[in-house]
């Protein structure tokens, strides 16, 4: 059967694209803990054919005490293992003195939900040519969105990609509830990628799998999920973290469900 999915912008990273006729996958740590670690995460993506490594070097945690990152020491991590394993690399930009810096370390920016509307830090975004996937805020409206993607389509960088990751409702019983039917509707309004995030959606990983197919059914163009080697010791996010194991298994799933849709 003929798809009747508008055609989607593609975005292209070195050999790689976002796009029409193309699932990526992205995963790694919450936050990058140390070199090791991230190494072993990378090499183990790779082995399974994952392409994409995220880890967060600047985190915007609830709670000033909470792990906020080690900064720039986890971008040096993030290059030296994107280096060593050719892993194009994501990391959360949360400053607009950052850009400068960050650019020399990372292959994709990523605006988290605090930041969907910080519009200076979005028109400044659309100066540099790097990607930038574009979270939706916990309480936004696709139309906010949308908009928000403009500021950085408006300084002329048109490699944006979108993130489904959740929004704040009345249910307590997940981290966010999970807005399947965005991915659907942006495809019908818009020609960006979407993608989702089904570890900040549920918060829960016996959840994330679940989700994360079910994001692949609605039509995604690839999920961002959150992995650890050892997650019950993860720094952050440790409740919604797979484990290497939990992950492959998903992975696969996801490989199956693609082949038949
Ligand atoms: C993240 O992906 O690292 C993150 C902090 O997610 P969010 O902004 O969706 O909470
Ligand atoms: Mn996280």
């Amino acid at each position: 059967m003929k798809s009747l999915k508008k055609k989607k912008r593609e975005i292209r990273i070195g050999d790689l694209f976002f796009g029409t006729d193309h699932f990526q996958v992205i995963a790694g740590p919450c936050a990058i803990e140390n070199y090791d670690c991230l190494l072993e995460t990378a090499v183990f993506l790779k082995s399974i054919g994952v392409r994409i490594l995220r880890g967060g070097s600047f985190k915007l945690r609830t709670s000033p005490d909470s792990f906020q990152g080690l900064g720039i020491e986890a971008l040096e991590h993030l290059k030296k293992v994107g280096d060593a394993t050719g892993m194009i690399t994501v990391s959360e930009i949360t400053d607009p003195r950052d850009i400068e810096l960050m650019r020399d370390y990372v292959d994709i920016f990523l605006v988290g939900t605090r930041n969907m509307y910080n519009y200076p830090l979005l028109s400044l975004l659309g100066q540099t040519d790097k990607p930038v996937i574009l979270k939706r805020g916990m309480n936004a409206t696709l139309d906010e969105w949308i908009l928000a993607a403009k500021y950085i389509e408006q300084n002329g960088n048109m490699n944006v990609i979108l993130c489904e990751r959740g929004i704040r409702t009345f249910e307590p019983k997940t981290r966010n509830t999970l807005d399947l039917s965005a991915v659907p509707i942006l495809h019908e309004l818009t020609d960006y990628p979407v993608i989702v995030d089904p570890s900040h959606a549920t918060g829960k990983a016996s959840l994330v799998p679940s989700m994360a197919m079910a994001a692949t059914a609605a039509g995604a163009d690839g999920l961002m999920i959150e992995i650890h080697p050892d997650p019950k010791h993860a720094l952050s996010d440790a409740m919604q973290m797979l484990n290497f194991q939990q992950f492959k298994k998903l992975y696969e799933r996801i490989g199956i469900l693609k082949s038949v849709l």
